[in-house]
């Protein structure tokens, strides 16, 4: 059963849905496999969050991106007390998600190796009213967390799942990323003059 489909029998049957603990025991009630708890849990927060996540001003948002998208034997930044600083080299998506970023306004990119230094950045910057809102790349139990752990705050999270997640040579889909960095900002026609007016640099990771 699809992704969709698993969530759409979960509502028809009005299963409560509101944490993760309860998505996995709706989970085994259906008999479906509960390895699928973190992607609903997260895909469900999403779609709840999107709205609020729109009205955020792009300098208020940031993007916590994972260390593991870097080409570690490459790449050339250096690391600081909020992360690797990205010089955009080309050897790795992360310049081309930052550069893209930055033509809709982000200013706030965070290249962390964990949750304990997100935490930190969230823990001076959101009080200070500088970050309202967060787009966070990870793995799936990751992103969960991360979205137990947000909603709290009221800080409206997008995630977006890695493709391929491990400690290194990870993969996102950076069209998906796109897409969400665009959201409450820009519409299709800016959507196309966008992606017109970057200019691709080779990603090797
Ligand atoms: S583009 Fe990737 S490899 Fe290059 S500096 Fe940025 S993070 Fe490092």
């Amino acid at each position: 059963m699809s992704l969709e489909n698993t969530i759409a029998k979960l509502f028809a049957l009005g299963a409560d849905l509101s944490t993760r603990n309860a998505v996995r025991m709706a989970l085994s009630l259906i008999s479906e496999d509960e390895e699928l708890t973190d992607q609903i849990y997260v895909e469900l927060k999403n779609k709840a969050y999107k709205e609020d996540f729109a009205k955020i001003p792009a300098e208020k948002r940031a993007v916590f991106i994972p260390q593991c998208l870097r080409n570690i034997k490459e790449c050339p930044a250096e690391f600081d007390s909020y992360g690797w600083k990205c010089t955009k080299c080309g050897k790795c998506v992360i310049g081309d998600i930052i550069e893209y970023g930055e033509k809709l306004g982000y200013r706030q990119f965070y290249i962390t190796p964990g949750g304990s230094l997100v935490k930190k950045i969230l823990k001076e910057k959101v009080p200070k009213g500088e970050i309202k809102a967060a787009i966070g790349i990870a793995c799936w139990p990751e992103l969960a967390e991360a979205a137990e752990k947000l909603a709290p705050l009221k800080i409206p999270l997008q995630a977006v799942p890695l493709l391929k997640a491990g400690c290194i040579n990870t993969i996102v889909d950076i069209e998906r990323v796109k897409d969400v960095l665009r959201i409450g900002i820009a519409d299709g026609r800016e959507k196309a003059e966008l992606s017109a007016s970057m200019v691709r640099k080779p990603a090797v990771s």
